[in-house]
């Protein structure tokens, strides 16, 4: 939980009131702001502006409320019981604009979808690889996400977080490793984010993001999060695919009519019912398989929210 100095909780306190007018409080279900399509009931804020974020995490601070941030909920599973905290939804932060030569400056809730839109109308390269990843860039950030032997901490700059204070912070200072960022660390909301890219001609720019998308017609259907688990690290530093260590286990289709081991893409859980604990019960049960018949203890990629 995020705990702030009392001279900062002080100062948001006198904003308080104007909280709802600014932030946009409302009572959401999970299930209709995550891919997976599930979850619970949950209070949520939907800050359209820097200062108005910063005033809910002060405010959910204040209160000794729980705080977890959501963008696109790609890679989230989210209880039945729902989240007893509150959820700053960060899709209404969103805006791009050009910073100086080579960079770009997006608020964390603009979607890849935006940003590449941007990109092609301006004829900037360098971020296509991200193309078809359904994520905000605050989330894509948080992860360190990426795609094709790319990720996102190579195109880092400098990413503007709060933790109680506002901070700039430089990409060494990120701490980037394979899916993990300092800001998951330490629970810190993602503000914005400066990005580096290149002039390039509006058609290269379109043309390699077809590309990409091409090389995702392949990925199951169905409602899921992505991959569920992290690729294993092995001792030579590389990482051997969790999909191909499933798939070896012979778990391809494992599961039931409500949530399966998708069998085109191993790593991949699909959702076909209602239920989080149902889909929670078959990634135990796939850790559990691999883990007796490999030996390997699978870590997961997707972030649980609420109670299991
Ligand atoms: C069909 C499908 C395909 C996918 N393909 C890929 C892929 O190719 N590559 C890849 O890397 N991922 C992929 N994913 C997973 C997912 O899109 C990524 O993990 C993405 O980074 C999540 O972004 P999001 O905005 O949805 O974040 P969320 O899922 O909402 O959140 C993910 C995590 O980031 C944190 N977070 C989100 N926003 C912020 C913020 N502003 N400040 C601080 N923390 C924040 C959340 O608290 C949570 O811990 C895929 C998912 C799906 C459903």
């Amino acid at each position: 939980m995020l705990s702030y100095s009392s001279g900062v909780v002080k100062a948001f306190s006198r904003d308080y009131r104007n909280l709802a007018a600014i932030a946009c409080k409302k009572k959401i279900v999970l299930a209709q702001n995550t891919t997976y399509g599930l979850g619970g009931e949950a209070e949520a804020y939907f800050p359209s502006s820097i200062a108005a974020a910063k005033a809910v995490c002060g405010y959910l601070s204040s209160r000794g409320s729980k705080i977890f941030y959501i963008g696109c909920g790609s890679n989230v599973l989210a209880s039945d019981s729902g989240y007893d905290g509150g959820v700053i939804c960060t899709r209404r932060l969103k805006g791009i604009v050009r910073a100086g030569d080579g960079e770009i400056f997006c608020l964390s809730g603009t979607t890849v979808a935006q940003i590449l839109n941007y990109c092609v109308q301006n004829g900037l390269g360098g971020l296509e690889y991200l193309a078809g990843i359904p994520a905000t860039i605050g989330g894509i950030v948080a992860m360190n996400g990426g795609a094709g032997g790319r990720y996102i901490c190579q195109n880092v700059v400098s990413v503007k977080i709060f933790d109680g204070i506002t901070r700039t912070l430089s990409n060494k200072n990120c701490d980037f490793e394979y899916k993990q960022s300092t800001m998951r660390n330490i629970n810190a909301l993602i503000l914005a984010i400066r990005l580096s890219v290149f002039d390039d001609l509006p058609n290269n720019v379109a043309l390699r993001i077809s590309e990409y998308m091409q090389r995702r017609v392949k990925l199951p259907k169905g409602r899921s999060c992505g991959c569920v688990f992290k690729n294993v690290r092995l001792k030579d530093g590389s990482l051997m695919s969790a999909g191909a260590l499933i798939q070896r286990c012979g778990l391809a289709g494992f599961g039931h009519e409500k949530a399966f081991v998708s069998a085109e893409h191993c790593n991949f859980i699909i959702n076909n019912g209602y239920s989080a604990s149902t889909v929670r019960a078959v990634i135990d049960d796939v850790k559990q398989i691999v883990f007796k018949k490999l030996g390997v203890m699978l870590e997961e990629e997707v972030v649980y929210c609420g109670k299991f």
